[in-house]
């Protein structure tokens, strides 16, 4: 909410002033070898080089806002406002390949404040750079925001150039609200319409986003090192059809302290989507190690979710039990059990305290549950909640409220998770990562998952809130302080390295997806855009981009195409389509037996009824559960997994090229490369409900086999039956000879 009333505060005091730079001044000029960046008083402009690269002409928005509220914590008096580069005045001074801007004070053109801002815009390799500095000398105002560079009039059309902004997954923006339709998911803004990502978080799981072309594109980045909070805003204008792209870094700066602004890149590239990937993840890698993922989990094929104890107490599996949990597992192929709802309080109550619950069995029976799962070839992750204190208990009334992350206002941030119609809703704080005790307590977890015989401990949630304030005193971090933010990756990786001393074969799981995490997190319980079910009407929507805007898994699987996610499927199964979905995109599986009719269908193979789940509020997908016989979505999916298994060097340790190094041809297909040495494997996913013919090629490489999960061998090039997938296998023929 609060980012929202920034932004309008923003917009406001925008309008009102007039340009720093004067009218007849000479635009100052940066090139590159991809085109010339300009500043001037209607703001950054760009020419690019490179044919395929939209062009930016500013309008005069605002290049830069710093957002201010009084110092102190709550209960705040005093609005935020915002002060921007109109009536400002500047200095302008050359530099070794590039400009710098220096504003000495602030003003709103009746009161200064003092506070000084730099920024270099400078030519970086084929890139522009932007960098500043802050420097809030305004005895009692805190800095609360900085929203810039703004790149404003960036005339693009995205019939041709969709935006790829790393919402979940990715999202591709395929066009503007019409004047016919609702704007969503466009949100109305005081620019005409927008649409934003809060990284780090299930909604910004990357820095960078794209207008991207078939043949070029615009890449826009921000390489922040410490993960800091951010929002990446894109902003349609309907009055002048432009696009812009504002980055908000979240930040406090009190006075007396200095904010160096990360570095935003500019490129213009040449090229499909997968340049600035490439672009981002070369950064990426100059900066921090992706998880060493222990052998058995990469060799995972994925997991069954397993709540054992519900929310309203029932116990679902008693520990003895997991045993016929591991004859479900082996039945469907799937290697790990996710075991939620394991403590005596049950799924989503009296967290953060999990005790082996007596009625389940107790602690021994939990210990002798999970050393036969391991020695029946079975995996397991405990769970525990990363953030969620349930109020009102034991732990929050003598320790936990002064963990909590508390607002402006001093109220308690809440959540509450409510599983059935009849019993009382459970409110939860959230646990402030910065405080000590909450990490001892998340520590202690880890501790006891691998004490018991567990493989792994979930931190669910850690992969999907994103930033936000926390005012309050005594947590060991200034007051305010972003939090969930650049501490969220430290607190986490402190506990994967000690788990890592104690038992390197242990790892440390998070819900959700974002990038500040990739050093510590060897998998991901995915539940954002891009793992959610699609079915082939989704699939063919993606397809034709007929939508305003599309999931696009494709952009984090190439960025990063050794990150490990499973879909989210909150149903005792999955269908054929989303079978074939998981594999094709290098994901992982999931069922989940969440509710009693899940068990049953589980150890019965009873299909249930909707009636059946009376009281359940988010009951699962019995529709399909009703569409495809229990034994043929069993035999299924473990025929497709164990396809997988054969071809795991490629498939599940290779790297997911998308549609890089060969070429295909094929009405309503899906292909998928994936690489490893010499080797290389295409997919060819046929969704809809007729057999395709295609054709694909991958140069300077030579066909080795081509197989599907049904049929074994087949021929390579034969139309690809309806709701069904082949592999074709091929090797460089520089490694033939
Ligand atoms: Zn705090």
């Amino acid at each position: 909410m609060k980012n929202k009333s920034c932004l309008t505060h923003l917009a406001a005091a925008l309008l009102a002033w007039g340009s720093s730079f004067a009218a007849d001044d000479a635009p100052l000029r940066v090139e590159s070898p991809t085109g010339a960046l300009t500043v001037d008083g209607n703001g950054i402009g760009l020419a690019p080089s490179v044919a395929s690269c939209p062009a930016i002409s500013p309008k005069g928005d605002p290049l830069w806002a710093v957002l201010l509220q009084p110092e102190g914590g709550p209960p705040l008096k005093g609005e935020t406002m915002a002060l921007t580069d109109k009536g400002q005045a500047v200095r302008k001074q050359a530099e070794a390949d590039g400009v710098r801007l220096i504003y000495d004070q602030l003003t709103d053109g009746r009161q200064t404040w003092k506070i000084a801002l730099t920024l270099d815009i400078r030519r970086k390799g084929d890139a522009f750079e932007i960098t500043g500095q802050l420097r809030n000398d305004a005895q009692g105002w805190v800095v609360c925001g900085f929203i810039g560079p703004v790149l404003g009039g960036i005339a693009a059309d995205l019939a041709t150039h969709p935006v790829l902004m790393a919402d979940g997954f990715g999202k591709r923006i395929n066009r503007t609200p019409t004047t016919t339709e609702k704007p969503a998911p466009w949100s109305p803004s005081a620019h005409g319409f927008e649409i934003t990502s809060h990284y780090p978080g299930r909604s910004g799981t990357m820095q960078w986003c794209a207008f991207a072309g078939e043949k070029g594109g615009l890449y826009i980045g921000s390489h922040d090192a410490a993960h800091g909070g951010k929002l990446f805003d894109l902003r349609y204008s309907p009055a002048t059809g432009r696009f812009g792209i504002a980055i908000k870094h979240e930040i406090f700066r009190a006075a007396g302290q200095s904010w160096a602004m990360p570095p935003m890149l500019i490129l213009p590239y040449q090229g499909t989507w997968h340049t600035a990937a490439r672009y981002y993840r070369s950064w990426f890698d100059s900066t921090t190690s992706l998880c060493d993922v222990p052998g058995w989990a990469r060799d995972a094929s994925g997991w069954l979710l397993c709540i054992l104890k519900q929310q309203n107490g029932e116990v679902l599996w008693d520990y003895p039990s997991l045993e016929k949990l591991c004859h479900v597992a082996d039945q469907r192929g799937l290697d790990i059990l996710g075991l939620f709802g394991w403590a005596h309080g049950g799924h989503d109550h009296l967290y953060p305290d999990y005790l082996p619950d007596p009625k389940m069995g107790g602690e021994g029976a939990l210990r002798k549950a999970l050393k036969e799962l391991r020695r029946r070839g079975k995996r397991s992750i405990i769970y525990a909640n990363g953030q969620l204190q349930e109020r009102d208990t034991e732990f929050w009334n003598t320790q936990g409220k002064d963990l909590a992350v508390i607002q402006r206002d001093g109220v308690s941030v809440q959540q509450t998770y409510h599983k059935y119609n009849n019993i009382p809703i459970y409110r939860f704080d959230l646990g402030c990562l910065a405080t000590r005790a909450w990490y001892d307590r998340m520590l202690s977890l880890a501790i006891q998952a691998n004490d018991f015989g567990a493989d792994g401990i979930l931190f669910d949630q850690l992969g999907m809130s994103g930033p936000m304030a926390c005012y309050a005193p005594g947590h060991g971090h200034p007051v305010p302080a972003m939090v969930y933010a650049s501490e969220r990756p430290a607190f986490i990786r402190r506990i994967a390295d000690h788990m890592k001393q104690v038992n390197p074969e242990f790892i440390v799981m998070t819900e959700g997806l974002h990038d500040s995490v990739l050093d510590s997190i060897a998998m991901f319980h995915g539940c954002v855009l891009g793992m959610f079910y699609a079915s082939s009407e989704e699939i063919a929507s993606r397809l034709r981009r007929d939508r305003a805007t599309d999931a696009f898994p494709e952009m984090f699987r190439y960025t990063f195409p050794e990150v490990m996610s499973t879909v989210r499927v909150p149903t005792p199964m999955m269908d054929r389509e989303m079978a074939n979905y998981t594999c094709a995109y290098g994901l992982r599986y999931e069922i989940e037996s969440r509710y009693a009719p899940d068990v049953r269908y589980l150890r019965e193979n009873q299909v249930p009824d909707t009636g059946e789940y009376e009281h359940v509020i988010n009951k699962p997908d019995v529709g399909m559960m009703k569409a495809t016989p229990p034994g043929e979505a069993i035999r299924y999916l473990k025929t497709i997994i164990e396809f997988q298994r054969a071809h795991a060097g490629l498939l599940w340790r290779g790297r997911f090229s998308d549609t890089q190094g060969f070429s295909f041809k094929g009405d309503g297909l899906i292909a998928k490369g994936f690489a490893a040495g010499e080797s290389i494997a295409v997919i060819v996913w046929n969704p809809g409900n007729s057999p395709q013919p295609f054709a694909l090629d991958v140069p300077g490489a030579e066909l080795m086999s081509a197989s599907e999960p049904e049929r074994g061998k087949v021929e390579p090039f034969g139309a690809l039956p309806p709701q069904s997938l082949r592999l074709l296998l091929w090797k460089r023929r520089a490694s033939i000879q």
